[in-house]
């Protein structure tokens, strides 16, 4: 099991993780920030556990993310 944590507040809606992983990201139309696709949120911290299939893709976006608000675990 991996845990993704996105702190969405303070994404700048580069787009990059998006490039590495489109399956999990996209960007909102609405605030221009990215959504962690499944996550529940509490306050502004958004999570979501994935299957260790994607691992390597999110391990990937939170290397690719210049503001470093992207955390996985596992
Ligand atoms: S890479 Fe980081 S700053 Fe860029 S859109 Fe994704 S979460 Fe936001």
């Amino acid at each position: 099991m991996i845990k993704v944590i996105h702190y969405r507040h303070k994404c700048i809606g580069c787009n990059a993780c998006v490039e590495v992983d489109k399956q999990r990201w996209r960007v909102s139309r609405t605030d221009g920030k990215s959504v962690l696709i499944g996550s529940t949120a509490k306050k502004n911290i958004y999570q979501v556990t994935t299957g260790d299939d994607e691992a390597e893709k999110l391990h990937k976006a939170a290397e690719v993310c210049p503001v470093n608000i992207i955390k996985v675990i596992g």
